[in-house]
C-alpha cells in the first residue's frame, strides 16, 4: 500500500461542471438545500491524526489531502502539513491553485510536501480575467519553486483534452508556459501513452481527457430492457452497498481490474474508509477509521472480496462496474 487519500475537506470554492463537488453543494447555499450543505465539512484534528497514524500503520509512504474538495481551504491546512513533518509521510497536494498566493510559502517551507498538482483545467470554466489571474499566481509559484524548491515535483494539469469548449483556454495556457519558461509544449504530441511533458526541472504539463465519475445511479436506473432495476440506485451518501455479490449486481461477471486496495485507499472527511479517490459519496464504505484500525478495515470481508476480485480480473462491486477511470492506467 503506497498511498492514502485523506479528504481533509469536501468544501471547494469553484463549481466545475464536471465535478460532483461543483455540481452539488457548490451551486446551492445552506438555505437552498440544508441536507447537501450539511454534508460539507472540514476534518477535525483528532480524526486527521487518526488517519495519518493509520497510513503509517499500513506502511503507506504518501498521502493526498483530497477526494473531493480544495484542501488549502481547510483552516488547519498549514497545521496538518506540519503534522506530516513529524512522520515519514510525504504529501502530494492536488489543488485548484486559487489560494496559492496565500499558501505558497507554507508549501515551500515544508519538506513534507513532495509534489503539487495544479488542476488548471478548472480555470477553463471561469471568467477569463479571473482565470488569467489564478494562472499567473500558479506560474509565479512555479518560477519560485524552480529556484527555492528544485526538489518539488509540480504538475500543471490539463485534464480536458478534446473538450472543444476548453480549447481557447488550453491554447492560452501553452502560450503562457512558453512566455514564462521559454518552452514550447506542442499539444499534438498528446496521446494515451504520452501525457506528461517536461517544461523544465521537475515542472511538467500533464494532459489527459476528462473522466467520468462512476455512478450507481446512472448504471442502475435502467437495465438493458429499459426497465428500472431499483435495487442499486443509491443517491444518498450515507447509503452504501456493504456486500459485493456478483449475482446481486449482475448475472454475469464483469471483467476488469484496478489497483485500489492494493496500492491505495481513501478516507472521507467524516472518517468513512472507501476503496478509492473516486468514491466521494461512500458507495463502497469499508468501515470507519474512528471505530476500527485501517489495517482491520482493509482485511474486512468486503475489502478482501473486492481486492480478490481485482486480482482475478473481476469487478465484483456494482460501483466498480460503472467505473471507466480505472482504464486510464492500463
Ligand atoms: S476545483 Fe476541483 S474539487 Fe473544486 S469543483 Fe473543480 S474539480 Fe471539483
Ligand atoms: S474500479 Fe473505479 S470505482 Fe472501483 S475501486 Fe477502482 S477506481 Fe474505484
Amino acid at each position: 500500500m503506497n498511498s492514502v487519500y485523506i479528504e481533509i475537506t469536501n468544501v471547494c470554492n469553484l463549481h466545475c461542471s464536471f465535478c460532483p463537488c461543483g455540481t452539488t453543494a457548490g451551486n446551492e447555499s445552506a438555505a437552498d438545500n440544508p441536507s447537501i450543505s450539511a454534508n460539507r465539512a472540514f476534518m477535525d484534528s483528532k480524526l486527521f491524526e487518526t488517519c495519518i497514524a493509520g497510513a503509517q500503520e499500513i506502511g503507506a509512504t504518501n498521502v493526498y489531502f483530497h477526494v473531493l474538495g480544495e484542501p488549502t481551504l481547510h483552516p488547519g491546512f498549514a497545521h496538518y502539513v506540519k503534522k506530516l513533518e513529524q512522520t515519514p509521510l510525504k504529501l502530494t497536494l492536488t489543488t485548484n491553485g486559487t489560494t496559492i498566493e496565500r499558501t505558497g510559502h507554507q508549501i515551500f517551507a515544508s519538506p513534507a510536501v513532495r509534489q503539487v498538482n495544479f488542476s488548471t483545467h478548472a480555470y477553463a470554466e471561469l471568467p477569463r480575467e479571473t482565470a488569467e489571474r489564478y494562472l499567473q499566481n500558479v506560474l509565479d509559484f512555479c518560477s519560485l519553486a524552480i529556484v527555492e524548491r528544485p526538489d518539488l515535483y509540480i504538475n500543471l494539469r490539463l485534464w480536458n483534452i478534446g473538450a472543444k469548449e476548453a480549447s481557447p483556454w488550453n491554447s492560452y495556457m501553452l502560450k503562457r508556459i512558453h512566455e514564462t519558461f521559454g518552452v514550447d509544449v506542442t499539444p499534438g504530441h498528446f496521446c494515451s501513452r504520452h501525457k506528461s511533458f517536461n517544461i523544465t526541472g521537475r515542472l511538467y504539463l500533464h494532459e489527459d481527457t476528462r473522466f467520468e465519475w462512476p455512478s450507481l445511479d446512472e448504471s442502475s436506473s435502467t437495465n438493458s430492457t429499459g426497465s428500472s432495476t431499483g435495487s442499486l440506485t443509491l443517491s444518498h451518501p450515507e447509503h452504501s452497498i456493504d456486500r459485493c455479490d456478483v449475482e446481486e449486481s449482475n448475472s454475469k461477471i464483469v471483467v476488469g481490474t484496478c489497483r485500489a486496495l492494493d496500492t491505495h485507499v481513501a478516507i472521507l472527511h467524516d472518517g468513512r474508509v472507501v476503496a478509492c479517490c473516486l468514491d466521494h459519496s461512500g458507495q463502497i464504505t469499508l468501515g470507519h477509521i474512528g471505530k476500527q484500525s485501517l489495517s482491520e478495515i482493509l482485511e474486512s470481508p468486503l475489502a478482501s472480496n473486492i481486492r480478490e476480485g481485482f486480482a482475478q480480473h473481476e469487478l465484483r462491486h456494482p460501483f466498480c462496474q460503472t467505473c471507466t477511470f480505472r482504464k486510464r492506467f492500463k
